[in-house]
């Protein structure tokens, strides 16, 4: 089953970084936090980037 990505909204700190790197996937909401938006929209690898920026490491995978 693949992977999806999910963001701790809780925990994000509305830097943007995540949805600079993976537009296709990421985007800030209406309360300026990330979301994700198209789970399926960039691979995996790419999606891992945006994880591995996140400096709260507030993204992760969902199996
Ligand atoms: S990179 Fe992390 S902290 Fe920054 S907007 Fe995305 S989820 Fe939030």
């Amino acid at each position: 089953m693949a992977k999806t990505p999910y963001v701790d909204q809780d925990v994000c700190i509305s830097c943007n970084l995540c949805a600079d790197t993976v537009p296709e996937v990421f985007r800030m909401n209406d309360d300026n936090l990330a979301e994700v938006y198209d789970p399926s929209g960039a691979p995996e690898d790419k999606i891992q980037e945006a994880i591995d920026v996140c400096p709260v490491a507030c993204i992760h995978w969902e199996e």
